[in-house]
């Protein structure tokens, strides 16, 4: 939800930009012809070290596509040493003599379906791995990475996303978490399932994504290894650890899944309002289904940080994870609704490049203007006058375009509040039926995929029979304060604060 890594490194990122081409094999011409080379085969190429994101274009890596992770892990919060090996089941795109993965901890080897591989460091957060013997396009890849390190020590430009706590550590942050407990391919246009299982003290608990395939197993010297299965393919970004003190309630939703909620210890008087906000996930998940369509997932929740954690809240997949700061005025169900609209809009259809965020933010804030409406706490209209209304047209949160905020303001207010405003915009310009039909239809084209704004804004119109472009252009790629039609912009004028407000602000403090 919140990217807090600083424009530097988005500096940093552009310096290895001209790799990216650099690195494209371009062995096309070899394979023209009726199946016969009409010139010798290319030798194997490097895949490219990233994936191309207009935003950051080294995150991801080319020549490959991962299928799962199996990440396997020992960690001493005493220390924050971290340990262990990632194996990697993936399939070659295209013929290699090495890929990337991406990752920062210290590797002390690698090996590619059973061979030692050579690897070494470059630009940020490239582990490059030269293959022990040429890999041909549509070959199965075995990975496995073995590694240790102190991730809360590990630093590009002095940020970690890796969160130590005074009784363990919270491994959540976006789009930047990975780096710094598996090796991945980081972006979310390679997705994968993937396992975790942590070895930590005994009486230390481990909460991660999806269900438990099996109870805690105790090892030895006083032990316990927990584990934990995500089943339906996820980006990289929306796995998560939290290790602690927790106490972990479970239960079964109304429509059968398994519920996992957690709450760390240290949370103190916070914790009744935590659960009275966490609490209500699969009724939120339930109402979210009436209209966004199936939930997407194998499991819900929400964990419930330690007081000494992050400070924002995260959509990691199935049970997302909320800093301290929410329940401070008290319960805050908007903040549980927003991160759940995320299972539909951001985790089961993702971007397909990180200037799409719109895709992800703007329709979670929307799904709270939609519960305001639902819990007779304020329309979204009234909302929308009132969160129009509070930006004043100098204000410069006006000069960010929701539909391309540029890498370092990926999660501006104005991707969020001025998103949440456009759907409400394409709301009133298609109606009410169209609008509540469109939902669903782009959660079930792109689900478990990734999609494009322009992708949404063609189903938009194919299912309203308008033309849009007016209105996508306005309210997603003009800076300034859109005008609003007469009697529109007499009611935003003086708008009434909705019950709902102060809740909605909560939800996006920070
Ligand atoms: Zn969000």
């Amino acid at each position: 939800m919140r990217r807090v890594l600083t424009a530097a490194i988005a500096a940093l990122t552009v310096t290895t930009a001209g790799a990216v081409a650099a690195g494209a094999p371009g062995h096309a011409a070899a394979r023209s012809g009726w199946g016969r080379p009409v010139v010798a085969p290319a030798a194997p190429g490097p895949g490219s070290p990233g994936l191309g994101d207009s935003y950051f274009p080294d995150y991801g890596n080319g020549g490959y596509d991962v299928d799962h992770y199996d990440i396997r892990l020992r960690y001493e919060p005493a220390t924050d040493q971290l340990s262990g090996t990632t194996t990697i089941l993936a399939r070659a795109t295209q013929d290699l003599s090495r890929f990337n993965l991406d990752f920062l901890l210290g590797v002390q080897s690698v090996k590619v379906n059973g061979w030692t591989a050579a690897f070494a460091r470059e630009g940020v957060h490239e582990l490059a791995i030269t293959a022990p013997r040429p890999i041909v396009a549509g070959q199965s890849l075995t990975i496995v990475v073995t590694y240790a390190g102190v991730p809360s020590q590990t630093r590009v430009n002095g940020y970690t996303s890796w969160t130590r706590t005074a009784d363990g550590a919270l491994a959540v942050n976006e789009p930047e978490s990975a780096w710094w407990w598996y090796p991945s391919n980081d972006h979310p246009l390679d997705k994968a399932t993937w396992d975790v299982s942590v070895s930590v003290p005994t009486g230390v608990e481990v909460i991660s994504n999806g269900v438990q395939p099996r109870p805690p197993l105790a090892e030895s010297g006083n032990r316990t290894r927990w584990g934990w299965r995500s089943a339906i393919p996820g980006a990289t970004y929306l796995a998560f650890l939290a290790i602690g003190q927790y106490d972990i309630v479970t239960d079964t939703a109304p429509s059968g899944q398994p519920v996992v909620n957690a709450y760390s210890t240290t949370l103190g008087t916070l914790r009744p309002a935590a659960r009275a906000s966490i609490e209500r996930t699969a009724e939120i998940v339930d109402w979210g289904s009436g209209i966004f369509g199936p939930y997407p997932f194998e499991a819900q929740g929400g964990v419930a940080g330690p007081i000494d954690g992050i400070g924002f809240a995260l959509e990691t997949q199935t049970r997302s994870v909320y800093g301290p700061g929410f329940w401070r005025r008290g319960s805050n169900t908007y903040v549980v609704v927003h991160e759940n609209a995320h299972q539909w809009f951001g985790n089961s259809v993702s971007v397909t490049d990180w200037s799409d965020i719109w895709l992800n933010e703007g329709f979670a804030s929307y799904a709270e203007w939609l519960w305001s409406e639902e819990q007779g706490e304020g329309t979204a209209q009234e909302v929308f006058d009132f969160t129009y209304a509070s930006y004043p047209a100098d204000d410069q949160f006006w000069q960010v375009l929701p539909g391309d905020p540029g890498p370092d303001d990926v999660f501006d207010d104005a991707v969020y509040d001025r998103g949440a405003m456009t759907l409400h915009q394409l709301r009133l310009a298609v109606g009410d039926e169209a609008f509540f039909r469109i939902l669903p239809a782009w959660t079930a084209a792109h689900r478990h995929g990734n999609g494009t704004i322009e992708q949404f804004q063609a189903l938009a119109e194919q299912i309203s029979g308008k033309d849009l472009d007016a209105l996508f252009t306005t309210w997603l790629f003009t800076k300034g304060r859109p005008e609003l039609p007469g009697a529109s912009a007499a009611r935003a004028a003086a708008p009434a604060e909705p019950k709902s407000w102060a809740k909605i602000r909560e939800a996006h403090a920070h």
